[in-house]
Protein backbone atom coordinates (compact mmCIF):
# COMPACT_ATOMS: atom_id res chain seq x y z
CA UNK A 1 0.00 0.00 0.00
CA UNK A 2 2.44 2.23 0.30
CA UNK A 3 3.04 2.49 -3.12
CA UNK A 4 -0.07 4.57 -3.19
CA UNK A 5 -1.44 7.88 -1.56
CA UNK A 6 -4.46 5.91 -0.24
CA UNK A 7 -6.36 2.41 -0.55
CA UNK A 8 -10.19 1.89 -0.68
CA UNK A 9 -12.67 -0.97 -0.56
CA UNK A 10 -14.50 0.72 -3.75
CA UNK A 11 -13.38 3.11 -5.63
CA UNK A 12 -16.31 4.88 -8.25
CA UNK A 13 -14.32 6.34 -11.13
CA UNK A 14 -16.74 8.97 -12.24
CA UNK A 15 -19.40 10.28 -10.08
CA UNK A 16 -22.36 11.02 -12.67
CA UNK A 17 -25.61 9.15 -12.67
CA UNK A 18 -24.22 5.66 -12.85
CA UNK A 19 -21.38 6.10 -10.39
CA UNK A 20 -23.78 8.10 -8.05
CA UNK A 21 -26.18 5.14 -8.45
CA UNK A 22 -24.00 2.91 -7.74
CA UNK A 23 -22.92 5.12 -4.47
CA UNK A 24 -26.31 4.72 -3.43
CA UNK A 25 -26.24 0.72 -3.71
CA UNK A 26 -22.77 0.71 -1.68
CA UNK A 27 -23.94 2.26 1.05
CA UNK A 28 -26.72 -0.17 1.39
CA UNK A 29 -24.33 -3.18 0.90
CA UNK A 30 -20.85 -2.22 2.12
CA UNK A 31 -19.46 -3.39 5.47
CA UNK A 32 -19.90 -0.64 8.16
CA UNK A 33 -16.51 -0.20 8.00
CA UNK A 34 -15.22 0.08 4.17
CA UNK A 35 -13.57 2.90 2.93
CA UNK A 36 -15.56 3.89 -0.55
CA UNK A 37 -13.90 6.94 -2.72
CA UNK A 38 -15.94 8.86 -5.14
CA UNK A 39 -13.70 10.37 -7.98
CA UNK A 40 -14.92 12.91 -10.45
CA UNK A 41 -13.94 16.28 -12.36
CA UNK A 42 -16.78 18.14 -11.69
CA UNK A 43 -18.41 18.92 -8.55
CA UNK A 44 -22.01 18.08 -10.02
CA UNK A 45 -23.32 21.47 -8.75
CA UNK A 46 -24.71 22.11 -11.82
CA UNK A 47 -27.78 20.96 -13.67
CA UNK A 48 -26.07 19.30 -16.69
CA UNK A 49 -28.90 17.37 -17.97
CA UNK A 50 -32.45 16.50 -17.80
CA UNK A 51 -33.26 12.52 -17.42
CA UNK A 52 -36.81 11.53 -18.56
CA UNK A 53 -37.79 8.37 -18.66
CA UNK A 54 -41.20 5.51 -18.34
CA UNK A 55 -41.45 3.27 -15.75
CA UNK A 56 -44.12 1.50 -13.13
CA UNK A 57 -42.20 1.78 -10.24
CA UNK A 58 -42.84 5.34 -8.54
CA UNK A 59 -40.11 5.03 -6.03
CA UNK A 60 -37.60 7.41 -7.51
CA UNK A 61 -40.01 9.55 -9.11
CA UNK A 62 -42.06 10.64 -6.67
CA UNK A 63 -39.57 11.98 -4.82
CA UNK A 64 -37.14 13.80 -7.34
CA UNK A 65 -39.67 14.06 -10.59
CA UNK A 66 -40.07 17.42 -11.36
CA UNK A 67 -43.25 16.40 -13.46
CA UNK A 68 -45.24 13.12 -14.40
CA UNK A 69 -47.02 12.55 -16.54
CA UNK A 70 -49.91 9.69 -17.83
CA UNK A 71 -50.09 10.70 -21.59
CA UNK A 72 -47.84 11.22 -24.61
CA UNK A 73 -48.68 11.92 -28.17
CA UNK A 74 -47.30 10.76 -31.72
CA UNK A 75 -47.58 12.74 -34.37
CA UNK A 76 -46.36 11.98 -38.29
CA UNK A 77 -48.16 13.71 -41.38
CA UNK A 78 -51.80 13.19 -41.17
CA UNK A 79 -51.42 10.39 -38.31
CA UNK A 80 -51.86 11.52 -34.75
CA UNK A 81 -52.39 9.61 -31.76
CA UNK A 82 -52.44 10.62 -27.69
CA UNK A 83 -52.53 7.83 -25.39
CA UNK A 84 -52.82 7.00 -22.03
CA UNK A 85 -49.64 5.06 -21.14
CA UNK A 86 -50.61 3.34 -18.00
CA UNK A 87 -50.03 1.78 -16.11
CA UNK A 88 -46.68 3.30 -16.75
CA UNK A 89 -45.87 6.84 -16.12
CA UNK A 90 -43.81 9.25 -18.16
CA UNK A 91 -41.25 11.12 -15.92
CA UNK A 92 -38.63 13.80 -15.71
CA UNK A 93 -35.59 14.41 -12.89
CA UNK A 94 -33.73 17.43 -13.35
CA UNK A 95 -29.69 15.96 -13.13
CA UNK A 96 -29.16 18.56 -10.18
CA UNK A 97 -31.86 17.43 -7.77
CA UNK A 98 -31.05 13.81 -8.06
CA UNK A 99 -27.11 14.70 -7.64
CA UNK A 100 -27.94 16.65 -4.39
CA UNK A 101 -30.35 13.84 -3.16
CA UNK A 102 -27.46 11.14 -3.91
CA UNK A 103 -24.86 13.46 -2.41
CA UNK A 104 -26.53 14.30 0.64
CA UNK A 105 -26.72 11.18 1.58
CA UNK A 106 -22.96 10.57 0.59
CA UNK A 107 -22.17 13.61 3.00
CA UNK A 108 -23.80 12.18 5.64
CA UNK A 109 -22.12 8.85 5.27
CA UNK A 110 -18.48 8.37 7.26
CA UNK A 111 -17.21 5.30 4.69
CA UNK A 112 -17.47 8.15 1.60
CA UNK A 113 -15.33 10.38 0.47
CA UNK A 114 -15.58 12.61 -2.58
CA UNK A 115 -12.64 14.00 -4.66
CA UNK A 116 -12.67 16.79 -7.30
CA UNK A 117 -9.28 15.26 -9.49
CA UNK A 118 -9.04 14.47 -13.39
CA UNK A 119 -8.52 10.80 -13.65
CA UNK A 120 -5.90 9.84 -16.29
CA UNK A 121 -5.83 6.11 -16.05
CA UNK A 122 -6.96 2.71 -14.32
CA UNK A 123 -4.53 -0.38 -14.09
CA UNK A 124 -7.16 -3.24 -14.35
CA UNK A 125 -4.08 -5.59 -13.22
CA UNK A 126 -3.30 -3.38 -9.73
CA UNK A 127 -6.33 -1.79 -9.48
CA UNK A 128 -4.97 1.88 -9.26
CA UNK A 129 -6.60 5.07 -10.34
CA UNK A 130 -4.31 7.92 -11.70
CA UNK A 131 -5.48 11.47 -11.26
CA UNK A 132 -3.70 14.17 -11.97
CA UNK A 133 -2.57 14.62 -8.42
CA UNK A 134 -2.45 11.04 -7.39
CA UNK A 135 -2.90 7.37 -7.41
CA UNK A 136 -5.61 5.67 -5.59
CA UNK A 137 -5.61 1.90 -4.86
CA UNK A 138 -9.16 -0.18 -4.45
CA UNK A 139 -10.03 -3.52 -3.78
CA UNK A 140 -13.34 -3.13 -6.45
CA UNK A 141 -13.51 -0.34 -9.23
CA UNK A 142 -16.45 0.98 -10.73
CA UNK A 143 -15.52 3.04 -14.03
CA UNK A 144 -17.82 5.53 -15.65
CA UNK A 145 -15.65 8.17 -16.75
CA UNK A 146 -15.35 8.45 -20.48
CA UNK A 147 -15.02 10.93 -23.22
CA UNK A 148 -17.66 10.07 -25.70
CA UNK A 149 -14.97 12.24 -28.29
CA UNK A 150 -12.54 9.75 -28.06
CA UNK A 151 -14.73 6.82 -28.96
CA UNK A 152 -12.98 5.13 -32.05
CA UNK A 153 -15.76 3.14 -33.38
CA UNK A 154 -13.98 -0.07 -35.91
CA UNK A 155 -16.08 -0.48 -39.46
CA UNK A 156 -18.07 -3.19 -38.13
CA UNK A 157 -20.05 -1.41 -35.30
CA UNK A 158 -22.70 1.59 -35.93
CA UNK A 159 -22.32 4.98 -34.56
CA UNK A 160 -25.85 7.08 -34.36
CA UNK A 161 -25.17 9.98 -32.30
CA UNK A 162 -28.95 10.58 -31.16
CA UNK A 163 -28.38 15.38 -30.78
CA UNK A 164 -30.29 17.25 -29.66
CA UNK A 165 -31.16 20.67 -28.90
CA UNK A 166 -33.59 21.81 -26.40
CA UNK A 167 -34.73 25.31 -25.65
CA UNK A 168 -36.77 25.44 -21.59
CA UNK A 169 -39.37 28.63 -22.70
CA UNK A 170 -42.17 30.07 -20.98
CA UNK A 171 -44.89 31.55 -22.73
CA UNK A 172 -47.34 34.34 -22.32
CA UNK A 173 -50.48 32.92 -23.53
CA UNK A 174 -51.05 29.15 -22.02
CA UNK A 175 -50.30 27.56 -25.04
CA UNK A 176 -48.96 23.48 -23.81
CA UNK A 177 -51.41 20.52 -22.74
CA UNK A 178 -49.68 20.09 -19.29
CA UNK A 179 -50.87 16.89 -19.15
CA UNK A 180 -49.61 14.92 -22.34
CA UNK A 181 -45.62 14.24 -23.37
CA UNK A 182 -45.29 15.19 -27.26
CA UNK A 183 -43.02 11.89 -27.80
CA UNK A 184 -42.24 12.02 -31.11
CA UNK A 185 -43.87 14.58 -33.99
CA UNK A 186 -42.05 13.59 -36.79
CA UNK A 187 -43.55 16.66 -38.59
CA UNK A 188 -41.03 18.41 -39.78
CA UNK A 189 -39.03 21.57 -42.12
CA UNK A 190 -37.24 19.36 -44.21
CA UNK A 191 -37.45 16.08 -45.87
CA UNK A 192 -34.27 14.29 -44.98
CA UNK A 193 -33.78 10.21 -44.92
CA UNK A 194 -32.30 10.85 -40.77
CA UNK A 195 -34.75 10.06 -37.94
CA UNK A 196 -35.82 13.94 -36.85
CA UNK A 197 -38.09 14.90 -34.68
CA UNK A 198 -39.85 17.39 -32.12
CA UNK A 199 -40.01 16.22 -28.46
CA UNK A 200 -41.85 18.68 -25.77
CA UNK A 201 -42.17 18.34 -21.89
CA UNK A 202 -45.14 20.33 -20.78
CA UNK A 203 -44.02 21.72 -17.12
CA UNK A 204 -47.35 23.36 -16.98
CA UNK A 205 -49.54 25.33 -19.75
CA UNK A 206 -46.98 28.17 -19.98
CA UNK A 207 -43.48 26.57 -19.16
CA UNK A 208 -42.14 23.61 -21.57
CA UNK A 209 -38.61 21.92 -22.56
CA UNK A 210 -39.17 22.11 -26.44
CA UNK A 211 -36.71 20.29 -28.01
CA UNK A 212 -35.92 18.82 -31.66
CA UNK A 213 -33.83 15.82 -32.05
CA UNK A 214 -31.47 14.12 -35.18
CA UNK A 215 -30.21 10.76 -35.25
CA UNK A 216 -27.37 10.57 -37.39
CA UNK A 217 -24.00 9.15 -38.20
CA UNK A 218 -22.41 12.63 -38.25
CA UNK A 219 -22.65 15.58 -35.54
CA UNK A 220 -24.87 18.83 -37.10
CA UNK A 221 -24.11 22.20 -36.26
CA UNK A 222 -26.35 23.75 -33.64
CA UNK A 223 -27.30 26.48 -35.97
CA UNK A 224 -29.71 23.37 -37.91
CA UNK A 225 -31.44 23.19 -34.23
CA UNK A 226 -32.53 26.53 -33.72
CA UNK A 227 -33.54 26.88 -37.32
CA UNK A 228 -36.39 23.83 -36.50
CA UNK A 229 -36.96 25.23 -33.12
CA UNK A 230 -37.97 28.58 -34.30
CA UNK A 231 -40.31 26.66 -37.53
CA UNK A 232 -41.88 24.90 -34.72
CA UNK A 233 -42.51 27.70 -32.58
CA UNK A 234 -43.97 29.76 -35.05
CA UNK A 235 -45.65 27.46 -37.40
CA UNK A 236 -46.84 24.42 -35.13
CA UNK A 237 -47.19 25.20 -31.64
CA UNK A 238 -47.98 27.94 -32.62
CA UNK A 239 -46.34 30.84 -29.81
CA UNK A 240 -44.90 34.18 -30.97
CA UNK A 241 -44.83 35.47 -27.23
CA UNK A 242 -41.93 33.45 -25.08
CA UNK A 243 -38.81 33.70 -23.51
CA UNK A 244 -35.67 31.08 -23.57
CA UNK A 245 -34.99 30.92 -20.00
CA UNK A 246 -32.53 28.04 -20.39
CA UNK A 247 -30.59 25.85 -23.38
CA UNK A 248 -29.69 22.05 -23.92
CA UNK A 249 -27.56 21.01 -26.29
CA UNK A 250 -25.61 17.45 -26.46
CA UNK A 251 -25.70 14.05 -27.84
CA UNK A 252 -26.01 10.56 -26.86
CA UNK A 253 -24.02 7.65 -28.44
CA UNK A 254 -25.96 5.19 -29.79
CA UNK A 255 -24.03 2.31 -30.35
CA UNK A 256 -23.72 -1.24 -30.99
CA UNK A 257 -20.14 -0.68 -29.65
CA UNK A 258 -19.09 -2.99 -27.14
CA UNK A 259 -17.36 -0.78 -24.92
CA UNK A 260 -13.63 -3.02 -24.73
CA UNK A 261 -10.47 -2.30 -23.36
CA UNK A 262 -9.43 0.39 -26.41
CA UNK A 263 -11.73 2.42 -25.14
CA UNK A 264 -11.08 2.17 -21.53
CA UNK A 265 -7.81 1.82 -22.09
CA UNK A 266 -7.74 -0.81 -18.76
CA UNK A 267 -6.44 -3.40 -20.60
CA UNK A 268 -9.69 -6.00 -20.18
CA UNK A 269 -13.39 -6.20 -21.34
CA UNK A 270 -15.96 -4.32 -19.29
CA UNK A 271 -15.41 -6.60 -15.90
CA UNK A 272 -12.85 -8.26 -14.41
CA UNK A 273 -11.20 -8.94 -11.17
CA UNK A 274 -10.45 -5.24 -10.28
CA UNK A 275 -12.66 -3.12 -12.45
CA UNK A 276 -16.35 -3.04 -13.49
CA UNK A 277 -17.10 -0.88 -16.18
CA UNK A 278 -20.93 0.71 -15.29
CA UNK A 279 -22.75 3.26 -17.47
CA UNK A 280 -22.26 4.07 -20.70
CA UNK A 281 -19.27 2.37 -21.06
CA UNK A 282 -21.15 -1.11 -20.04
CA UNK A 283 -23.70 -0.49 -22.41
CA UNK A 284 -26.31 1.11 -20.49
CA UNK A 285 -27.07 3.25 -23.21
CA UNK A 286 -29.56 1.27 -25.10
CA UNK A 287 -28.39 1.30 -29.03
CA UNK A 288 -31.73 1.64 -30.31
CA UNK A 289 -33.31 4.18 -28.30
CA UNK A 290 -30.57 6.14 -26.17
CA UNK A 291 -32.61 6.26 -23.06
CA UNK A 292 -30.32 4.47 -19.85
CA UNK A 293 -32.11 6.47 -16.79
CA UNK A 294 -34.07 3.05 -15.97
CA UNK A 295 -31.67 0.57 -17.25
CA UNK A 296 -29.10 2.19 -15.10
CA UNK A 297 -31.13 2.17 -12.23
CA UNK A 298 -32.17 -1.85 -12.41
CA UNK A 299 -28.31 -3.01 -14.08
CA UNK A 300 -27.06 -1.51 -10.73
CA UNK A 301 -29.61 -2.90 -8.01
CA UNK A 302 -28.33 -6.13 -9.94
CA UNK A 303 -24.71 -5.50 -9.43
CA UNK A 304 -25.40 -4.91 -6.21
CA UNK A 305 -27.41 -7.70 -5.50
CA UNK A 306 -24.63 -9.47 -6.42
CA UNK A 307 -22.06 -8.41 -5.36
CA UNK A 308 -24.05 -8.74 -1.83
CA UNK A 309 -24.31 -12.58 -2.65
CA UNK A 310 -21.31 -13.80 -4.05
CA UNK A 311 -18.79 -10.83 -3.56
CA UNK A 312 -17.83 -10.34 -7.06
CA UNK A 313 -19.43 -9.55 -10.34
CA UNK A 314 -19.45 -11.27 -13.85
CA UNK A 315 -20.98 -9.37 -17.07
CA UNK A 316 -23.42 -11.98 -17.34
CA UNK A 317 -24.96 -10.21 -14.06
CA UNK A 318 -26.10 -7.41 -15.78
CA UNK A 319 -25.93 -7.49 -19.67
CA UNK A 320 -28.42 -7.43 -21.78
CA UNK A 321 -29.90 -10.44 -23.08
CA UNK A 322 -28.12 -11.69 -26.44
CA UNK A 323 -31.22 -11.08 -28.33
CA UNK A 324 -32.05 -7.33 -27.58
CA UNK A 325 -28.60 -7.02 -28.37
CA UNK A 326 -28.93 -8.30 -31.74
CA UNK A 327 -32.23 -6.37 -32.36
CA UNK A 328 -30.82 -2.88 -31.16
CA UNK A 329 -27.93 -3.73 -33.73
CA UNK A 330 -29.87 -4.76 -36.55
CA UNK A 331 -32.13 -1.45 -35.89
CA UNK A 332 -29.63 0.81 -35.63
CA UNK A 333 -27.99 -0.55 -38.96
CA UNK A 334 -31.71 -0.97 -40.67
CA UNK A 335 -32.42 2.94 -39.85
CA UNK A 336 -28.79 4.24 -40.15
CA UNK A 337 -27.38 2.40 -43.60
CA UNK A 338 -30.23 -0.33 -44.42
CA UNK A 339 -32.74 2.30 -45.68
CA UNK A 340 -35.29 1.84 -43.16
CA UNK A 341 -36.94 5.31 -42.21
CA UNK A 342 -36.95 5.66 -38.40
CA UNK A 343 -39.93 7.77 -38.58
CA UNK A 344 -41.54 4.85 -40.33
CA UNK A 345 -40.82 2.65 -38.30
CA UNK A 346 -41.42 3.93 -35.13
CA UNK A 347 -45.34 5.08 -36.17
CA UNK A 348 -45.48 2.00 -36.86
CA UNK A 349 -45.05 0.43 -33.58
CA UNK A 350 -47.34 3.63 -32.04
CA UNK A 351 -50.43 2.53 -35.07
CA UNK A 352 -50.36 -1.43 -34.50
CA UNK A 353 -49.09 -1.91 -30.81
CA UNK A 354 -50.65 -1.38 -27.48
CA UNK A 355 -48.47 0.87 -25.41
CA UNK A 356 -47.82 -1.14 -22.33
CA UNK A 357 -46.31 -3.71 -25.13
CA UNK A 358 -44.15 -1.37 -26.35
CA UNK A 359 -42.76 -0.04 -23.11
CA UNK A 360 -41.98 -3.51 -21.74
CA UNK A 361 -40.20 -4.46 -25.15
CA UNK A 362 -38.44 -1.18 -25.08
CA UNK A 363 -37.62 -2.28 -21.23
CA UNK A 364 -36.05 -5.67 -22.89
CA UNK A 365 -38.90 -7.63 -20.99
CA UNK A 366 -40.87 -8.73 -23.89
CA UNK A 367 -40.13 -12.47 -25.48
CA UNK A 368 -38.09 -13.85 -28.26
CA UNK A 369 -41.73 -14.55 -30.14
CA UNK A 370 -43.03 -10.84 -29.64
CA UNK A 371 -39.59 -9.21 -30.93
CA UNK A 372 -39.68 -11.37 -33.67
CA UNK A 373 -43.81 -10.41 -34.45
CA UNK A 374 -42.81 -7.27 -34.21
CA UNK A 375 -40.20 -7.27 -36.35
CA UNK A 376 -42.48 -8.76 -39.53
CA UNK A 377 -45.14 -5.54 -38.10
CA UNK A 378 -43.26 -2.92 -39.23
CA UNK A 379 -42.66 -1.23 -42.69
CA UNK A 380 -39.36 -2.44 -44.52
CA UNK A 381 -39.32 -5.44 -42.21
CA UNK A 382 -37.08 -6.94 -45.27
CA UNK A 383 -34.07 -4.70 -45.20
CA UNK A 384 -34.96 -5.08 -40.96
CA UNK A 385 -34.26 -8.75 -40.94
CA UNK A 386 -31.55 -8.64 -43.69
CA UNK A 387 -29.55 -6.35 -41.06
CA UNK A 388 -30.66 -8.91 -38.26
CA UNK A 389 -29.02 -11.49 -40.29
CA UNK A 390 -25.56 -9.59 -41.22
CA UNK A 391 -25.63 -8.96 -37.64
CA UNK A 392 -26.03 -12.71 -36.39
CA UNK A 393 -23.16 -13.72 -38.71
CA UNK A 394 -21.11 -11.20 -36.49
CA UNK A 395 -22.38 -12.06 -33.39
CA UNK A 396 -18.70 -12.67 -32.07
CA UNK A 397 -18.19 -9.05 -32.13
CA UNK A 398 -21.56 -8.04 -30.03
C1 LIG B 1 -27.84 16.17 -22.12
C2 LIG B 1 -28.21 14.70 -21.96
C3 LIG B 1 -29.53 14.37 -21.74
C4 LIG B 1 -29.89 13.01 -21.55
N1 LIG B 1 -31.21 12.71 -21.34
C5 LIG B 1 -31.55 11.44 -21.10
C6 LIG B 1 -32.92 11.12 -20.82
O1 LIG B 1 -33.80 11.98 -20.86
N2 LIG B 1 -33.22 9.83 -20.52
C7 LIG B 1 -32.27 8.85 -20.48
O2 LIG B 1 -32.62 7.70 -20.16
N3 LIG B 1 -30.99 9.12 -20.81
C8 LIG B 1 -30.61 10.38 -21.11
N4 LIG B 1 -29.30 10.66 -21.39
C9 LIG B 1 -28.36 9.53 -21.54
C10 LIG B 1 -27.79 9.02 -20.20
O3 LIG B 1 -28.82 8.83 -19.27
C11 LIG B 1 -26.82 9.98 -19.59
O4 LIG B 1 -25.78 10.23 -20.49
C12 LIG B 1 -26.23 9.46 -18.26
O5 LIG B 1 -25.77 10.56 -17.54
C13 LIG B 1 -25.11 8.43 -18.46
O6 LIG B 1 -24.59 8.04 -17.21
P1 LIG B 1 -23.05 7.71 -17.02
O7 LIG B 1 -22.82 7.47 -15.59
O8 LIG B 1 -22.62 6.70 -18.01
O9 LIG B 1 -22.29 9.05 -17.48
P2 LIG B 1 -22.28 10.48 -16.78
O10 LIG B 1 -23.53 10.74 -16.02
O11 LIG B 1 -21.90 11.43 -17.86
O12 LIG B 1 -21.08 10.35 -15.72
C14 LIG B 1 -19.73 10.28 -16.10
C15 LIG B 1 -18.94 11.14 -15.10
O13 LIG B 1 -17.56 11.02 -15.38
C16 LIG B 1 -16.96 12.28 -15.15
N5 LIG B 1 -15.71 12.28 -15.93
C17 LIG B 1 -15.54 12.15 -17.27
N6 LIG B 1 -14.24 12.14 -17.58
C18 LIG B 1 -13.56 12.26 -16.41
C19 LIG B 1 -12.19 12.30 -16.08
N7 LIG B 1 -11.20 12.19 -16.99
N8 LIG B 1 -11.85 12.42 -14.78
C20 LIG B 1 -12.79 12.51 -13.80
N9 LIG B 1 -14.09 12.48 -14.06
C21 LIG B 1 -14.48 12.35 -15.35
C22 LIG B 1 -17.97 13.29 -15.63
O14 LIG B 1 -17.77 14.54 -15.00
C23 LIG B 1 -19.28 12.62 -15.20
O15 LIG B 1 -19.72 13.09 -13.94
C24 LIG B 1 -28.91 11.98 -21.60
C25 LIG B 1 -27.59 12.35 -21.87
C26 LIG B 1 -27.23 13.68 -22.05
C27 LIG B 1 -25.81 14.01 -22.37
Amino acid sequence: MSQFSSKYDYILAGGGLSGQMMALELQRIASTDARILIIDRDTKAQNDRTWSYWSTDRTLSDQLARKIWSNIYVRKGDFEKTMSIAPYHYATIRGIDFYNFSKEKIKADARFEWIQEEIQSVNAEQGVVKTSAKSYAGELIFKSYFDPKEISIPSENIMVYQQFKGWFVKTEEPIFDDKTVTFMDFTTLEKTHETRFFYVLPFSKTEALVEYTAFAETLLEEAVFDQHLEWYFKEKLPATQFEIEETEFDFIPMTDFPFPDNLSRTGFGRVNKKVVNIGTTAAFVKASTGYCFTRTQEKIRQIGKTLEQRGKVAESDFASPIHYRIFDSAMLDATGRGGVRGDDFFTSLFKKMPIDFLFRFLDEKASLYEIIRTMLSVPNKGKLINSTFRKLLKMSKL
